[in-house]
């Protein structure tokens, strides 16, 4: 056996992190846990620096680092600490690193990931915000450096089981018809929609099958989420828009289908536990025990579908428009929702007012080319400015 592969984990100490660090650990003769980063939860990543000693540490500031030092340091760790964005592009790139777990949420994903595909690293990509944001130039990266790209969101990770090895050549060429994305609707799929008024946060993330971040929790309740999806598949898989369809499938255990010429239709199913991907995506191609409990059949039972409501879910509708539209579009979607998804965690604004922002900010600003990631992030901070700016306006 070679030795273990080195890996970077950014965002440790979320959910994806640590389901990431519960099947490195099955697997100590296989991989090695080179850095981990964190954001907020300090004590945490102390205790996962114990438990896995990386070489190294990142954090937001100094002040914070100086006293994770001194804690690893009492506790006997050789673990150096690092600091910023500066720190996490440092881990993404490191040169002994061969693999690296994208999974900060948010915009904020953006440049360690990209960081990581410049190396060439072979990318776990579940910060499917980054993604979004610069597919063009994320994908062109990905070609230049010969960077691996994995998917860790589950419905693309079934996707890229389900597409013939080389997908590559194009969906048309290895008879792909379209692509079915399952969603499950989340929380709201069947509350009256007059009550979505009042649906509070706590609501919103009680998701009802995955346990996941906040952030996620409420785009997959507005089905935001999906349509963050359906711009992901179209970068992953080089789809149209058109190609990719949603479908309901409220049990959560498609993961997704691909639907070929011939009329076959292959899906990846399986509990939904995000150990399956990870564990799908570093082992790839070959196969490793996730922990996850083998599917039951007989007590799931039956397997339901329906069609996404574009009344009850307004965000879907806009991010199919801005995956149409393109270029800065999604960008700025995503810098739109991340700004009203974190209000509405705040309390500050009603559930139903998410999308309506949204809407109303991407009507203010004409699209624009984006060919360098500098155009991104300017469209990006256009967007947070604009909905600062409605919700200031709105007393919010
Ligand atoms: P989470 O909120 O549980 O964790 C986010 C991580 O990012 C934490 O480690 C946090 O410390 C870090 N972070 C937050 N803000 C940061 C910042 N400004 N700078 C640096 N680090 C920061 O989120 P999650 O549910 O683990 O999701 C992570 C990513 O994976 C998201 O992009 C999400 O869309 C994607 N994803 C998650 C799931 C899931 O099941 N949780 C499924 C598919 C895709
Ligand atoms: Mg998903």
């Amino acid at each position: 056996m070679n030795r273990p592969q080195q890996i970077t984990v950014l965002g440790a100490t979320g959910s994806i992190g640590l389901s990431t660090l519960d099947v490195i650990a099955r697997h100590p003769e296989r991989y090695q846990v080179f850095a981990l980063s964190g954001f907020s939860r300090l004590r945490e990543l102390l205790a996962l620096c114990v438990r896995h000693m990386p070489r190294f540490a990142v954090v937001p500031e100094v002040g914070v680092a100086r006293r994770l030092q001194d804690d690893l340091l009492a506790a006997g760790l050789q673990t150096r600490v690092l600091v910023g964005e500066e720190g996490l592009c440092q881990i993404a790139a490191d040169p002994q690193v061969d693999a690296v777990m994208a999974a900060i949420v948010g915009a904020a994903g953006l440049r360690p990931t990209l960081a990581a595909v410049e190396a060439g690293k072979k990318i776990l990509l579940a910060n499917k915000e980054a993604l979004v944001m610069s597919g063009a130039l994320f994908m062109q990266a990905g070609r230049k450096s010969g960077s691996v790209l994995l998917p860790i969101d589950s419905e693309h990770n079934a996707i890229f089981q389900c597409m013939p090895n080389d997908f590559a050549r194009g969906l048309g060429a290895v008879g792909v018809r379209r692509i079915l994305l399952t969603a499950s609707g989340g929380p709201f799929r069947q509350t009256p929609l007059a009550e979505l008024e009042h649906v509070t946060p706590e609501q919103a993330c009680a998701h009802p099958n995955w346990s996941m971040g906040r952030k996620i929790s409420v785009d997959s309740a507005s089905m935001m989420n999906k349509g963050l999806e359906l711009i992901e598949a179209c970068w992953l898989f080089d789809a149209l828009p058109a190609q990719v369809e949603v479908v309901i499938h409220p049990q959560s255990v498609i993961h997704s289908l691909v639907d070929y010429v011939d009329g076959s239709v292959l899906a990846q199913l399986g509990n939904p536990d995000m150990r399956t991907p990870i564990a799908n995506a570093l082992a790839w191609p070959e196969r490793i025990d996730s922990g996850v409990a083998p599917l039951d059949l007989f007590s799931i039972a039956r397997l339901d579908f329906q069609a996404p409501d574009e009344q009850r879910f307004p965000c879907l509708r806009l991010a199919r428009q801005a995956a149409e539209a393109g270029n800065s579009a999604p960008a700025m979607l995503n810098a739109a929702n991340e700004v009203a998804v974190a209000a509405f965690l705040e309390r500050r604004i009603r559930y139903p007012e998410i999308a309506s922002i949204i809407e109303e900010v991407l009507n203010l600003e004409p699209v624009v080319a984006v060919e360098e990631l500098d155009a991104v992030f300017s469209a990006d901070a256009k967007a947070r400015t604009l909905t600062e700016q409605w919700l200031s306006r709105h007393g919010r």
